[in-house]
């Protein structure tokens, strides 16, 4: 039996172990002085070095996934039943679904050609489409077109990858129509943009927008096993999600413990969600959060064995990158022109040899709930689907060793040769 190599792997060792002890036997299980300190330091984390100049960073708010963090934030950027909410159909459904928990409307945005990432002439386009007062899509006639109409109130940019992109065309966008800007940065913990004039200087993935929303779902960059944060600079956002998250109670579990005040009082200022995280969770976060700079560092000696294995081979294509990309996936596009096999075929035979691929991400716009909600067909957003019908995710966990990426690369490229269409 050849050892197999997963498409993801936790990286947890004793420090986890013995916070999660800690926590048990401290007699507090949920949210409590482990989650306030994670705060604390996921917001030190994103102060630290001289990239981020201001000694002000961004409140942070740990929640128990970043489905749930997307959903708060939305909320508190006010986003109600009957708005229209941008997003690439390139994503996970979390990014959509809590669009649909608020009542309001997706719409979807196609993606850059030969790309991962929302296309801001694409986004454009409809955002233009809908402020004329015709539907979001165009179907070649000159009528209204179809889909949702009506207000669009905010865009959910994707980090996919951990690679961020057209940010900037994105928030210009944003301005000119007045829109909220949610980073789904689930991709992204930690992601770095540079200022396009001053290199020291920027800002952190989840940091650019109203507010962005990280992941710590087990085979992200950072994972608690579940769990999330929201970011923002915006206090009444902040106010919002911490009252939201917790019942819509205006005072934290732990402060009724902690406060002078009576602590069976309290008041209920709305019906909230359930979104709180527990210390236990939180406790693992702590850690690895100290890891995650060596975390980054393994993912980046990874991908770039990948990039200088891939990147001059006829095969295939790979996204450009940034210096500060967190590199959560390693997408490769196959170039099928080039192929005698389908991307299914391909990724069926790596998984043959032992090697866990997986595909990032079957187009929502393809997905049942949501083509038959807004009627829509593969092709719509074209670019969306041809990505889709041609990309495959690799192996990129810390940990790995030389020996395995090097077989990784070593099997994927024999494949391709093997099924070269002039051979
Ligand atoms: C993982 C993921 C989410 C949801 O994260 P959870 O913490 O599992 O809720 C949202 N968006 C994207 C793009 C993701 O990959």
């Amino acid at each position: 039996m050849t050892e197999k190599i997963p498409f993801a792997h936790p990286y947890i060792g004793r420090e986890e172990e013995e916070a999660v002890l800690r926590v048990l036997r401290s007699g507090w299980l949920t949210t409590g002085k482990e989650s306030l300190a994670f705060e604390e330091e996921f917001g030190n984390f994103l102060k630290k070095g001289n990239i981020v100049k201001s000694d002000e960073g961004p409140f942070c708010m740990a929640v128990n996934s970043a489905t749930s963090g997307l959903h708060l934030a939305l909320e508190a950027a006010g986003i109600k039943e009957g708005d229209l909410v941008l997003l690439p159909s390139m994503t996970f459904t979390a990014t959509a679904e809590v669009v649909r928990y608020l009542g309001a409307e997706v719409v979807f945005v196609d993606v850059i050609k030969d790309g991962f990432h929302m296309d801001p002439l694409a986004l454009e386009r409809t955002l233009e489409r809908l402020s004329s007062g015709l539907c979001a899509y165009n179907n070649g006639n000159e009528g209204e077109g179809f889909g949702p109409k009506g207000n669009a109130k905010a865009i959910i940019p994707v980090h996919y990858g951990g690679l961020v992109r057209e940010m900037e065309a994105i928030l210009a966008l944003s301005k000119k129509y007045k829109l909220k800007v949610i980073e789904d940065a689930a991709h992204s913990f930690p992601s770095f943009l540079p200022d396009k004039n001053k290199k020291e200087s920027g800002h952190w993935a989840g940091d650019i927008g109203d507010a962005g929303v990280f992941s710590f779902y087990a085979t992200k960059t950072i994972s608690t096993g579940e769990g999330g944060m929201v970011i923002t600079r915006n206090r009444e956002i902040a106010e919002r999600v911490k009252i939201m998250r917790s019942h819509g109670i205006d005072r934290s579990i732990w402060s009724r413990y902690t406060d002078n005040k009576a602590s069976w009082y309290y008041e209920v200022l709305e019906p909230g969600f359930k979104y709180n995280i527990p210390d236990i969770l939180s406790a693992i976060g702590r850690v690895q959060l100290e890891r995650a700079d060596d975390l980054l560092s393994m993912r980046q000696t990874i991908a770039s064995a990948y990039d200088d294995a891939f990147s001059n081979d006829e095969h295939f294509s790979i996204p450009p990158t940034g210096d500060g990309d967190a590199r959560h996936l390693y997408p490769l596009l196959l170039n099928l022109n080039k192929l005698t096999v389908s991307r299914n075929e391909f990724a069926a035979m790596i998984q043959e040899e032992g090697i866990g691929v997986s595909v990032h991400y079957i187009p929502l716009h393809i997905q049942p709930y949501y083509k038959k909600r807004y009627s829509l067909n593969e092709m719509d957003f074209e670019q969306t689907f041809k990505t889709y019908n041609r990309c495959l995710s690799l192996p990129i966990w810390p940990g790995m060793k030389e020996g395995q990426i090097e077989k990784i690369i070593r099997v994927v490229k024999n494949l391709a040769i093997k099924y070269n269409k002039n051979l």
